[in-house]
């Protein structure tokens, strides 16, 4: 599967998953931009890493997906978005009632809302150059619930929403729109629920990554970064040109429960 040519944007690309795909990106042949909102050295060095070992060019643009207009502003300082990967993400574990309010106000603007923002601003592109590919990650927690991750949950569906309808809007043209669905990916976003969970649960580390994370994990195994990479490299290619609308759990058989 050869991408050279084609520019990747990766949303939320400076850790974890993000990270995973914009190196599976790189590696088949995408230039790649890297975000996040931290603009760090370490940030910087990310992209000359991915460029140095790949051969591709690698960029980082500050944004912050929490802010509409960042998020369109980074696609613009892209110049060409031909895969659009929308990956930023945060989490907050509580129960409904005890939820904050600035928690689920941040979690919709930076799960949700940023990729319709992100969708907006590259679609024209897309039409331009006369292809694209919009790859979205939800996750399980888009497709099924679980209690105490009240606005995550709401987001992930929300995002799954808004991927049928970009299909749908996009269907007569040489672009797709499709969500990845991760199970349980060990990441620093899932390492800092632990201690939440365990609180909420009252167990210790083991049993919680054992009887509460991976309990809906049939495989008892997490997923990795450089699957969800592949996978979101699958929908890139020319195989997957009709896939559009759709979702693809990586999640160890999760959703067949
Ligand atoms: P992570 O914490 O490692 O990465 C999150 C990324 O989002 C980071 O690069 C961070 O810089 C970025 N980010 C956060 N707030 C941002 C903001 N305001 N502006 C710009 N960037 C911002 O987490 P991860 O596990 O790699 O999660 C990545 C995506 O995968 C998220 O959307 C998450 O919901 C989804 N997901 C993860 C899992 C899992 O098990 N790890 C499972 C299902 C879905």
């Amino acid at each position: 599967m050869s991408l050279t040519g084609k520019t990747a944007v990766i949303t939320g690309s400076n850790s974890g998953i993000g990270l995973g795909i914009a190196w599976e990106m790189a590696r088949a042949g995408a230039d790649v931009v890297l975000n996040s909102f931290t603009n760090s050295d370490g940030d910087h060095k990310l992209a000359a890493e991915i460029a140095a070992e790949t051969g591709v060019t690698a960029r980082y643009i500050q944004a912050d997906m929490s802010m509409g207009q960042d998020c369109r502003a980074l696609i613009e300082a892209a110049g060409a978005c031909d895969i659009l990967v929308n990956n930023a993400g945060i989490q907050h574990v509580s129960p409904i009632d005890e939820f904050p309010n600035d928690k689920w106000d941040a979690i919709i603007a930076i799960n949700l809302s940023s990729a319709f923002h992100t969708t907006a601003a590259a679609l024209p592109m897309m039409r331009n150059a006369g292809w694209g590919r919009v790859v979205n990650i939800a996750s399980a927690h888009g497709l099924t619930a679980s209690p105490f991750k009240s606005a995550y949950i709401a987001a992930k569906h929300g995002v799954i929403g808004l991927t049928k309808t970009t299909a749908l809007e996009t269907a007569e043209e040489p672009i797709t729109a499709n969500a990845i669905c991760p199970g349980y990916v060990l990441t620093p976003l899932v390492e800092a629920q632990i201690p939440d969970q365990m609180k909420a649960h009252g167990m210790d580390r083991d049993q919680v990554v054992r009887d509460v994370m991976l309990a809906r994990q049939p495989s008892k195994d997490f997923a990795t970064v450089e699957q969800m990479g592949g996978t979101a490299v699958f929908l890139c290619s020319d195989a997957a040109a009709q896939i559009t609308g759709t979702t693809i759990s990586v999640d160890g058989g999760w959703t067949a429960l």
